[in-house]
């Protein structure tokens, strides 16, 4: 097993995930079988209760796991389904621990964050490396690990002393140190300044990690003074110092580490299957996509787009196959509530619009008017999740004419509960306890627009993340109107897909589809958004 390590200084942010996933593509193209794992040095024991305000948006896996945004990362660029245990977490390690002293497997010992803290993390990379993430059997032949944080950071240092020591476990052969770093341009002959990366490698090799290679993240490509300058006082060889300049799409990354000789650097050969071929040719189409298309996305958490990026990403994907240059337009959804509101202008300017996920309800309404425009005036529209909810909600108000519908969620007296809160969900935990991870939808229907999106199979798997459902007692009075559930889960009861009869395209979706969009294969609903938003037929 080859694992790369990759870690980070000088400040957050710098595409660390972006790093070590383009890293994954270089050794799946030389031919390696690629897992990767995260670990986040927080006290959570997962990212599902943390806001995506502060976090970026929780990835959901296969298996439930709700984990960091950057598995996500990894899902889209190496093609692996990953499971919760590639996401390690401070929190995780220590319950870990914990619950093996309660149990008495350490009696005697005094229990201390060396070894037994140490080893556990050891234990765990090493065994949830062997777990195959590619669909196939067997052992994979590389791992990638991102160290989350920054070096120096308190958390991080027990995870740092656990690498330090894995390098003798594993073979200081097999082990590569990637460090990613900032250098930052000054005054006003906008010279590289070296200084912040010396500091942060200085750090590191305290700790007794040596990088191998180092990835400087920089506005423009690193000049040969400041590459020979870096490899001088960081003790690292010249051809591994590698310059993370801007690029014009993030699929060059992967191509623009190539070129400066990352392969050579972790011993690979990077040449062993097309798919470097087929990277280059995904970058070059996605820098030359046609005219514009308008996705308006109603939703809550507009300020830090993190929140949605398996969202961005889906739109994305499926634009380049409609090859359109997607543009998105954030409504923050509270604001529709005002008739007078400017975002009024950019809704109506978009050629679709999407709702998605939420919880809370703060925007609620707001949503509920974007919906009902969408619906009365032919213009397409997913729903995701909550906006499946809220569109359900909408259509029972104005269509049924049920006063006040609403979800139990945002109003537990409603006069016509329209959604409501599934019965095997626990109402005292709320780490862990949604209806969560990958389940099947089966089709009711021979045809449909979503079923044609899907290929034609009778069924699908899609991951999911929610407490509430459509009431089931409500579903054959909407479906009278003319809002179909043509996808319901193994029971047949459960809503997870709706259409509505004589809409160019009206879609929610219960399940978040999201999660596994690749750039290659863009997730269904998606495509059928764009295509509908581009006058395609689907
Ligand atoms: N809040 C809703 C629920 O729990 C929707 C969740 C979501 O959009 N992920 O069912």
């Amino acid at each position: 097993m080859k694992y790369v390590v990759v870690s980070g200084g000088v400040l957050s942010g710098l595409g660390k995930g972006v790093t070590a996933s383009s890293i994954g593509v270089l050794l799946k193209s030389a031919g390696l079988r690629v897992t990767a794992v995260k670990i986040d040095p927080y006290l959570n024991s997962d990212a599902g209760t943390m806001s995506p305000f502060e976090h970026g948006e929780v990835f959901v896996l296969d298996d439930g796991g709700e984990a960091d945004l950057d598995l996500g990362n990894y899902e889209r660029f190496c093609d692996l389904n990953l499971y919760r245990d590639n996401n390690i977490t401070t929190g995780k390690i220590y319950s870990q621990v914990i619950e093996a002293e309660r149990r008495g497997d350490y009696l005697g010992k005094t229990v201390q964050v060396i070894p037994h803290i140490t080893n556990a993390v050891q234990d765990w990379i090493e065994r949830i490396a062997a777990v195959p993430a590619d669909g196939k059997e067997g052992s994979p032949d590389a791992c990638v690990i991102e160290l989350g944080g920054t070096v120096g950071d308190i958390e991080s240092a027990p995870f740092i002393e656990a690498l330090r020591q894995f390098q003798f476990r594993v073979g200081r052969e097999n082990i590569y140190f990637v460090h990613v770093s900032l250098v930052p341009v000054m005054g006003p002959v906008g010279e590289q300044k070296t200084k912040p990366t010396q500091h942060t490698v200085k750090e590191l090799r305290g700790l007794g990690i040596t990088p191998d290679v180092l990835v400087c993240r920089a506005e423009a490509p690193l000049a040969r003074e400041t590459r020979e300058k870096l490899a001088q006082f960081c003790h690292v060889s010249p051809d591994a110092v590698m310059s993370a300049h801007d690029v014009s799409n993030i699929y060059r990354v992967p191509l623009l580490l190539k070129e400066q000789g990352m392969c050579e650097a972790l011993g690979i050969d990077c040449e062993v299957t097309d798919l470097m071929t087929r990277w280059e040719k995904m970058a070059d189409r996605v820098d030359n996509l046609g005219d514009d298309v308008r996705i308006a996305m109603v939703g809550k958490y507009t300020g830090l787009t993190d929140s949605y990026l398996s969202v961005i990403k889906s739109l994305q994907h499926a634009s380049y196959t409609v090859e359109r240059t997607l543009q998105i337009d954030w409504i923050e959804a509270s604001n529709l509530e005002d008739a007078s509101h400017s975002d009024w202008e950019i809704l109506r300017a978009a050629n679709g619009i999407l709702v998605p996920g939420g919880f809370g309800d703060r925007g609620i309404e707001g949503k509920i008017l974007a919906a009902n425009y969408a619906r009365t005036n032919s213009v397409p529209y997913l729903g995701i999740c909550l906006g499946l909810q809220i569109a359900t909600i909408e259509f029972c108000r104005n269509v049924l004419g049920l006063e006040n519908a609403n979800s139990t969620e945002f109003d537990e007296n409603t006069p016509h509960p329209a959604v409501v809160f599934m019965p095997e969900i626990s109402k005292t935990h709320l780490g862990g306890t949604m209806r969560l991870g990958s389940r099947p939808t089966i089709f009711q229907v021979d045809d449909c627009m979503m079923r044609r999106l899907y290929g034609g199979d009778a069924e699908v798997d899609e991951r999911h993340r929610h407490r509430y459902e459509v009431n089931p007692d409500l579903i054959s009075n909407i479906e009278a109107a003319g809002l179909n559930f043509v996808g319901k889960d193994e029971t047949g009861l459960r809503c997870e897909i709706f259409e509505l009869e004589g809409h160019p395209y009206y879609v929610g979706v219960q399940y978040h589809p999201e999660f596994k969009s690749r750039p290659e294969r863009p997730s269904p609903p998606f495509l059928g958004l764009l295509k509908a938003a581009t006058g395609q037929s689907i």
